[in-house]
This record gives structure tokens, sequence and C-alpha cells, in this order.
């Protein structure tokens, strides 16, 4: 076994320990807000168009009814928050596809903007929503930052994704764009790296379409992340998942966005300016997540919401929160928890850690702080802590463990899901 599998596999256990929420879906909630903090509010909207077979997310099959229904109901949740003294800052769309109903989804913005001093808001989307109408709605919201989950402009990936039909052709979302460019602070671009049939070939195509054609503010290239589930769907679908390219493919992705002038925003993020990330969790030590299937992290405790969206919407119908999982951390894991959410960005400032720990995050994390450097993949550079070359691509296998856990979290209660909306398993 190599460093990186045993790497991997390490942090296959820690996240285990991290994720290992107790058994129950009792509704329960967040604590009462720290009256001096502001925090990240993340919605999650679960409702997509098709439904692609690598993903884990928790997504359904779009249904008109269900979805505005849906909408209300986040809406509802966000006030109940707002009881408990929340005061949002910033504010994240996530899913799923959080464009399936333009006019709910400015709404929903409309109303937490009214009510909180929020700084930002970005939103996830796909290429088939980027229609003038729908992306003028999105700048008469105040959206600031669009992240757009294109995976690949290989025509054959994208059959074999399911998405060329549904999405449309790699030639059509290039061209979308390009249109859509200039209209936000921020325009992402989302891909996958290291898909089953993609060669070095049609990643350099990748790489050309997006540096030379569509000139995108920022792109995060993600690995692919396969679970069980998605890995026996896959195989059936698009070719077996293996990891045989991951670093050549990394290695490739990195030396072409830092030679074209990108700044790495975090493992797998460049930029060409700063701006706000899909990974939110990287600068904000809590946040609050609303809707089926969101995590929050408030008071170095996780928790998770209803995955059954006829369950979330009867639970915040009836005056309730969504929640129904807490998973308490102990001050080692909350500082394991930081140290993994803070390096994923690149550094670490100690001070800033000892501050946040009472003084005690590098006497309590040796043993963690002193594999890693080791192993090469940390350096200590004045008040920080860097990744080192090496560290990024390891902190890219981490953090690829880290979300197949909350993947196989996801998976254990989809079957809820499943069970309510019997179509979704016969389409998957
Ligand atoms: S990849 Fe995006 S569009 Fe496809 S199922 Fe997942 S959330 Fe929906």
């Amino acid at each position: 076994m190599n460093v990186e599998d045993l790497f991997g596999s390490f942090l296959s256990r820690l996240n285990q320990r991290l994720m290992a929420f107790p058994e129950t879906s009792d509704a329960t909630t967040l604590p009462a807000a720290d009256p001096d903090q502001s925090y990240l509010l993340y919605l999650h909207v679960p409702y997509c168009m098709s439904l692609c077979p690598f993903c884990s997310f928790h997504r359904v099959r779009f249904d008109h009814d269900s979805a505005t229904g849906y909408f209300k109901s986040l809406r509802h949740e966000v006030r109940l928050h707002e009881d408990l003294g929340y005061h949002f800052d910033e504010l994240y769309v996530g899913g799923g596809t959080p464009t399936v109903l333009p006019a709910e989804l400015f709404r929903t913005i409309s109303e937490v903007r009214e009510r909180h001093a929020i700084t930002s808001v970005s939103v996830e989307t796909n290429p088939d929503h980027l229609r003038p109408d729908s992306l003028q709605l999105l700048q008469d919201a105040g959206v600031n930052r669009l992240s757009v989950g294109v995976q690949s402009f290989d025509d054959e990936l994208l059959q074999a994704m399911h998405r060329y039909e549904a999405y449309g052709s790699g030639a059509e979302t290039a061209q979308r764009l390009k249109q859509a460019s200039g209209r936000f602070d921020t325009l992402n671009v989302d891909m996958i790296f290291n898909l089953p049939q993609q060669t070095a070939v049609s990643l350099r195509r990748d790489l050309d379409i997006l540096l030379d054609d569509v000139g995108a503010d920022q792109v995060s290239f993600y690995p692919l992340m396969a679970s069980e589930t998605t890995r026996a769907l896959m195989s059936r679908t698009m070719g077996a998942p293996g990891s045989t390219h991951e670093r050549k493919f990394y290695e490739m992705i990195v030396e072409r966005m830092l030679s074209a002038g990108y700044q790495r925003a975090s493992a797998w993020c460049f930029s060409r300016a700063a701006g706000m990330l899909d990974e939110y969790i990287i600068d904000h030590d809590e946040y609050v997540g609303l809707g089926s299937g969101a995590f929050s992290y408030v008071g170095g405790s996780l928790y998770a919401s209803a995955f059954a969206i006829q369950q979330y919407v009867r639970m915040v119908e009836s005056g309730s929160s969504g929640t129904v999982n807490r998973r308490v951390l102990s001050e080692r894991d909350q500082m394991r928890y930081y140290l993994l959410m803070r390096l994923f960005g690149g550094s670490l400032h100690k001070n800033q850690a000892e501050a946040h720990f009472n003084g005690k995050f590098q006497q309590k994390l040796w043993p963690e702080l002193a594999a890693l450097k080791s192993v090469g993949a940390i350096r200590h550079k004045g008040e920080a802590l860097q990744l080192t070359e090496r560290g990024y691509y390891l902190w890219v296998i981490l953090m690829r463990e880290f979300f197949g856990g909350i993947n196989t979290l996801r998976e254990q209660v989809r079957r809820d899901t499943v069970q309510e909306q019997p179509a979704l398993r016969a389409r998957e």
C-alpha cells in the first residue's frame, strides 16, 4: 500500500468518526444563536430535471407541485431559525438544481435579503438554465456568484453521464457560459476529473475550452467521488470508476490552471480573483444548513436535516425545524475538523487556531501534525501551516474521502426518500 492509500484509509476512518450520527430521526433543533455572530446560511433544493448516475448528492427528480411546496417550507424554516436569534450574512443555495423554479428561488432569496444584512449570494445551476430570462432574475435577486455544473465538455462523456440530452452538448454549454460571463462577480464552473473513459486528450480539451474559450472566473475541478451505490450504477452506465489516472490528471489540471494565472482557492478550486467557494465550510467556522438533507455545524455539533422530503415538509409545517440528527464532536474531533477544513483552503493560521481552541490546538493535535509533516504534506512558514505540493494532492484524497463519508450517510437515509417516491428507483 502506498502513502496515498494509507492516507486515504486513515482519513476514511476519521470521517467515519466525524460523521457517526446516532441512529435517530427524532426532531431536534439547533441551539440558540450566539448574538454576537452572523452565520452563513446554506439552503438545499434537492430537485433535478434528470438524475446523473455518478451523483450522490441528495436529489430527486423534479416535480412541480412538490418543489413549489418545498420552497414554501424552506422559507418557513428560515423564519423558525430567526426566532432562535440567527442572523445571516452570506447565503449559499445548492442542490440538486436550485434554479428549477426561478420565481420561487427569487422569492426565497429576496425574503432572506430583506431581513438579513447579506453580503454575498451564491447559487448553483445547470447549463440548460443559463437562459437570458433566468440569468436576469438571478441578477435581480442579488446573486453575486453563479456556479454552473458542467462536469465536462466532451460529448461522449456527457452522453455516458446522461447529461447530453438533459443539459446540452459541450459546444452549447460553452456558448451559454460565454453569454453568462460578466453578469456576476464570479462565474464558477464545476468540472469532474478521473471519470471512467476520460482520457488525457479529453481533459486537455476541456482545459482548452475553459481557458481559451469560456474564460471562467473560477473553476472547481472535483475528483470523481464514487459511493457504493453510484459505483454500481456507473459500472452499468459509464464504466467502472478507478483511481489510475487521478494523480496524473490532477497534476495536469494544476499545471495548466496555475500557468494560466489562476490562484488556488482550495485543493481543487482555482480562481482569477478572491471570491466565494463551493466549499464554504473552508472559511466558515460555523454554518446553518436548512432544507431536506442539509447539514449544519454549530456549537461543536454537526446537525442533519430529514432526507425524506415529505417528512421534512411535515415537520416544518408543524412548526418544528427539519433537523433530525445531532453528532456532538469531542474537542479533539472539533480540532481535527478545523484542521481538515482550513488546510483544504491551503493554509492554517496557528495563532487563529490557538485563539479558537484556548491555546491547546498544537498541544493536543501534535500526533496528527507530526504525521502530516513526516509524509511531507505540510510545512511551517512563519505563523502559518501550509500545504506542500504533495500535501495538495493528499488533501484531494482526504476531501474525496470526507465527502464520500457524507455521501454514504446520504445513501443510508436516502431509502426513506425513495420509498416516498417509488418512481425514483426505477429511473435511477
Ligand atoms: S450532478 Fe447535479 S444535475 Fe446531476 S443529479 Fe447531481 S445535483 Fe442533479
